[in-house]
């Protein structure tokens, strides 16, 4: 049975959806050094100025499309990647965005289950456009543990807070995990052997994308319950 607090948080709404992308900004601008030093050992030291870039256009366009549902920030947040960030990263985190933007629709708010849906059409459009499977040393060993972990949450009956949590565990675990793998995938493939022992910047961002919308839902719903929303059947 859900808390009495679980209530009101169970919901995403378009506010919410502003603040995990404004947090995954601060995060990048952060990280961009971190970002760009692990891409220094297996790539070409440009993902954590990509992802910047990138982030920084999209929360330009994302501030003035006042109104916007959720899924549409997204939708813009997917198509303001493509055109600004190149590389592996754009249309990867492009596609994922469009995805979960498509996937969400324009709807004022959505609950778990339709975050779930939305975070299986991103993995599905990151697999489609850079066809790695798990173990290839991509962003792929990140997103595709935290979408089993926010499952298996979902499915037994946690909340939106339990299974974001767990999302951002796995995400983490799984971003670590890629440090003893052989890239097989993406620029760091042409490392060969030489790929192994340092942690992949796509898996890494990924991580910190997870950790940002954990972030995101426990501030909405302490927001909200300042703000005085009472959950239902409960006494003033
Ligand atoms: P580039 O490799 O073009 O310089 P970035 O440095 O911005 O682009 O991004 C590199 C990251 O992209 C890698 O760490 C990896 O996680 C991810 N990546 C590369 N190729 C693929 C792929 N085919 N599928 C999924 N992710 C990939
Ligand atoms: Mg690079």
């Amino acid at each position: 049975m859900p808390g009495p607090r679980g209530e009101a948080a169970r919901i995403v709404d378009s506010a919410c959806v502003r603040r995990w992308l404004g947090e995954v900004a601060v995060r990048l601008e952060a990280e961009r050094d971190f970002l760009t030093q692990l891409d220094a050992a297996i790539g070409d030291a440009d993902h954590g100025v990509n992802m910047h870039r990138g982030f920084t256009a999209v929360m330009a366009r994302v501030g003035a499309a006042e109104g916007a549902s959720g899924g549409q920030l997204l939708k813009i947040a997917g198509r303001t990647f493509v055109s600004t960030v190149g590389g592996a990263a754009g249309p990867l985190y492009g596609t994922a965005f469009l995805q979960a933007g498509e996937s969400l629709g324009d709807g004022d708010a959505f609950g778990p289950r339709r975050l779930l849906e939305a975070l299986r059409a991103s993995l599905e459009g990151v697999q489609r456009v850079g066809a790695a499977s798990e173990g290839d040393k991509t962003m792929v060993d990140a997103l595709a543990p935290a979408l089993a972990a926010y499952q298996l949450e979902v499915r037994t009956g946690g909340s939106l807070e339990t299974a974001v949590r767990a999302a951002r565990e796995a995400a983490a675990d799984g971003a670590r995990a890629t440090v003893p793998m052989q890239a097989r995938k993406g620029r760091a493939s042409y490392l060969g052997p030489r790929s192994v022992g340092h942690q992949d910047p796509g898996a890494t961002s990924t991580a910190l994308m997870f950790a940002a919308l954990e972030r995101a839902v426990l501030t909405d719903r302490s927001q909200r319950f300042a703000a005085g929303a009472r959950p239902r059947g409960s006494r003033p």
